[in-house]
């Protein structure tokens, strides 16, 4: 039996597109790319990937398209615009958009697709850029059941945790509660820092005895070292995160539920933005802490 790999079309190869489609790579998929940054495209070609000059292009020349770009506009552009997937769609007819943006466009998306006889998979992940690197990502999947089944290859190659939740738009509904937990979560953490650090305790003992009781959590782990160290060098940066915490206050508007935490944590991440924060990591919303107390530079 052959073991030949099905060819994927990688569209966004940023901080987490590009780990992903290096993962894609090593799992012995033949990989073609594109990205609006040229740099973007050569980085790639030099781990093994095809380049390509547009999303044409990189799509007819695969069975199966991912996209993995900032936000609802970028996906609906690379997906539905006059040089996109719709009109030039992989031979597999499936497209996987692995991008946190709205529910709802992605619902709209889908069954434009379907019209054309085309599938779409929405497919955020959690795990940062650690996880992509490491392909460990959790893969949170909406659609139909025979695409996921199709798609296990794939994302078997980019991550761990891989669970369809229901049809299409409920995995971006997942992600959006993820997102509200993170956002509540670091401003927790940030709190209990400016608290500590007001009380004079050392952080990194109060730090390490958190994690190993009913306090611990990813953040903890992951993101208080560097808020400690005050280092705020992108990873997951303030302007995706408040992107996030917008689509979850639309999708909560709409719904007619009442999230008071995640109106709060949101006007943090806009202080944050205020301040010229936007570029920084998710963990510079300690920050906003600093400005409160007067504290740090
Ligand atoms: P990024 O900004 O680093 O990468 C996006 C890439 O898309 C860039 O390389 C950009 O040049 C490219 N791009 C933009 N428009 C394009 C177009 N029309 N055609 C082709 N390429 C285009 O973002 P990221 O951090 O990699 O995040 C990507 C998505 O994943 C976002 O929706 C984000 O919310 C989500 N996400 C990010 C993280 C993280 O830790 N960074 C974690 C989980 C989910």
């Amino acid at each position: 039996m052959s073991d030949q790999k099905q060819t994927i079309a990688f569209i966004g190869l940023g901080v987490m597109g590009r780990e992903m489609a290096i993962n894609l790579l090593k799992a012995g998929f033949p990989v073609v790319v594109f990205d609006t940054r040229v740099k973007a495209v050569e980085d790639l070609v030099s781990h093994g990937a095809i380049g390509a000059s547009g999303v044409a292009q990189a799509a007819e020349r695969a069975a199966i398209a991912i996209t993995m770009l900032p936000n609802t506009p970028e996906v609906s552009e690379v997906i539905l615009g006059p040089n996109g997937l719709l009109a030039h769609p992989p031979s597999g007819k499936l497209i996987i958009d692995m991008s946190t943006i709205s529910p709802e466009a992605t619902r709209d998306m889908s069954k434009a697709l379907a019209d054309a006889g085309i599938q779409l998979l929405d497919a955020p992940v959690s795990g940062g850029p650690a996880g992509a690197t490491n392909a460990k990502l959790s893969i949170m999947v909406g659609g139909d059941n025979d695409a996921f089944a199709r798609a296990q290859p794939v994302f078997a190659a980019m991550g761990t945790t891989i669970v369809h939740v229901g049809a299409s738009g409920a995995g971006q509904t997942v992600k959006l509660c993820n997102q509200l937990i993170v956002g509540i979560n670091l401003q927790a953490i940030s709190e209990a820092l400016a608290l500590a650090r007001a009380s004079g305790l050392d952080l990194d003992k109060l730090r390490e005895v958190l994690l190993g009781g009913a306090a611990s959590s990813w953040m903890l782990q992951n993101l208080a070292p560097l808020m400690i160290a005050r280092d705020t060098r992108a990873g997951f940066r303030i302007d995706l995160m408040f992107k996030d915490l917008r689509l979850v206050n639309e999708l909560a508007y709409a719904l007619n539920t009442p999230l008071p935490a995640t109106a709060l944590v949101t006007s943090q991440y806009l202080e944050a933005r205020a301040h010229g924060e936007g570029s920084n990591g998710n963990q510079a919303l300690f920050r906003v802490y600093d400005r409160m107390t007067n504290t740090g530079s």
